[in-house]
C-alpha cells in the first residue's frame, strides 16, 4: 500500500552538486558564484538576525516595490518567492489537472520534470536543437488542448544557449494567449549577445507570459532562497493568492533589497564571469571539445560517456555536474578554478 499518489514514484531524482568537504576541491557543479554575497548585503543580513522572532512582511512589499522600479513595471506585477523553483512548483500546481501536459525542452532544468509530476501533470519533452537551443517550432507544434503550460529556459540550463528576442516573440505570437508560457531567466545577468530577450517588454502583448528571476546566481544569494515572478497584474494576483504565506524569509527580503542597491558591483562581477566564460569556451573549442554558445555562468561539454571527464576533473581538483549520456556542465568560477577546468580538459583530450 502506498500512502501517496502512485504517480509520484515516477519522480526522477534531483541530483544536487556534490557538497563540499575537501577544501582543496572547488565545486563547479551547481552554478554558484565564486564570490560570496556583497559586503553591504552581508551587513544587512547580520543586522536582521535580531528580528527573527517576527514574521516577515507577508507580501515582501518593499522588495516588490524596489523590483518594480528596477524593471519599470507596476508593483503589483512582482511576486517574490522562496527561490524561483518554489514559484515554478506553485505555478504548475495552479495550472495542472489530471491529464494536463507541460511542454519543456530537453535537456533542460532537472527541477521541471519533478515539479510537473508533483503538480499531477505530464512532461512533454521536445529535444533541443543540435546547437543546444530550444526548438521553438517543435515546441509550438506540441501545444494541444491538453497543454497547461510551456516552460522556456533561456539561457538554458545545462547547455547555456539563449534565445534571441526575435525568436521568443515569434514563438509567443504563434502560441497565442491561451496557453501559459513560463520564461525562466535565472541566468539572464550573464547574457552578452546580439538581440537579447527583453522579456519585460513582451508582457505588453502577451498576457499569458510569466517571467522568473532569481537572486541565487548573479546576486550570490543561493543560500537565502529568493526569486520572483514578473507578470501582468491579473496573473500576478493569482500567483500571490497561491503563494506560501510568509514564504520569503525576512533575511532574504532585506538582503535582496540591499543587493538591488549594488547593481553596479553585480554588473562588474557578471562582466568578469562572462569574460572568463568566453575565454574558457574558446580554449575548450581549441581542444576540439564541443561547446555550445553559452550565455550563462557555465559551459556545457557534449559527450555520451561522461565518466572520463568527471575523473579528469576530480584529478584536477574540481567537481563538475555530469548528465550521463548527454554531457557535462561546468560552472565558470574564479580564475584559479577556470585554470583547473582547462587542465581537466587537456587531461581528458590527451587520454
Ligand atoms: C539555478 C536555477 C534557478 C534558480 O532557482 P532558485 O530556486 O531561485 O535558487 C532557476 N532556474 C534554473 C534553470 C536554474 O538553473
Amino acid at each position: 500500500m502506498s500512502l501517496f499518489r502512485h504517480d509520484l514514484s515516477r519522480i526522477p531524482p534531483y541530483v544536487p552538486g556534490k557538497p563540499g568537504g575537501d577544501p582543496s576541491v572547488i565545486k563547479l557543479s551547481s552554478n554558484e558564484m565564486a564570490y560570496g554575497p556583497l559586503p553591504s548585503v552581508q551587513a544587512v543580513i547580520a543586522q536582521g538576525i535580531g528580528s527573527l522572532h517576527m514574521y516577515p512582511d507577508m507580501y515582501a512589499s518593499e522588495l516588490s516595490a524596489k523590483l518594480a522600479a528596477f524593471h519599470g513595471v507596476p508593483a503589483d506585477s512582482i511576486v517574490p518567492s522562496n527561490g524561483s523553483v518554489a514559484m515554478i512548483e506553485k505555478i504548475l500546481t495552479a495550472v495542472c489537472s489530471p491529464g494536463s501536459e507541460v511542454i519543456i525542452a530537453w535537456r533542460s532544468f532537472e527541477a521541471y520534470p519533478i515539479a510537473i509530476t508533483v503538480a499531477g501533470g505530464t512532461a512533454v519533452t521536445v529535444p533541443l536543437t543540435p546547437e543546444g537551443g530550444h526548438d521553438l517550432d517543435a515546441m509550438a507544434d506540441a501545444v494541444s488542448a491538453r497543454t497547461a503550460a510551456v516552460m522556456v529556459c533561456s539561457p538554458n540550463n545545462p547547455t547555456g544557449v539563449a534565445l534571441t528576442h526575435g525568436e521568443l516573440s515569434r514563438f509567443l505570437t504563434r502560441v497565442g494567449d491561451d496557453v501559459l508560457v513560463v520564461l525562466d531567466e535565472a541566468y539572464v545577468d550573464f547574457v552578452r549577445m546580439v538581440d537579447p530577450v527583453r522579456s519585460v517588454d513582451l508582457l505588453a502583448n502577451h498576457p499569458n507570459l510569466i517571467i522568473l528571476r532569481t537572486f541565487s546566481k548573479a546576486y550570490s544569494l543561493a543560500g537565502l532562497r529568493v526569486g520572483y515572478a514578473i507578470a501582468r497584474p491579473e496573473v500576478a494576483a493569482t500567483l500571490r493568492a497561491v503563494a506560501t504565506p510568509f514564504g520569503v524569509n525576512a533575511l532574504a527580503q532585506s538582503a535582496a533589497i540591499a543587493a538591488l542597491d549594488e547593481v553596479d558591483e553585480v554588473r562588474m562581477r557578471t562582466d568578469f564571469v562572462t569574460a572568463e566564460r568566453m575565454r574558457v569556451a574558446a580554449e575548450l573549442d581549441e581542444l576540439g571539445l564541443l561547446v555550445p554558445d553559452s550565455q550563462a555562468n557555465f559551459v556545457w561539454l557534449e559527450m555520451a560517456d561522461t565518466q572520463p571527464f568527471v575523473d579528469a576533473a576530480a584529478r584536477c581538483g574540481i567537481t563538475v555536474r555530469a548528465f550521463p549520456g548527454d554531457g557535462v556542465r561546468v560552472s565558470v568560477g574564479s580564475t584559479a578554478a577556470n585554470e583547473r577546468i582547462l587542465s581537466a580538459a587537456r587531461l581528458y583530450t590527451a587520454r
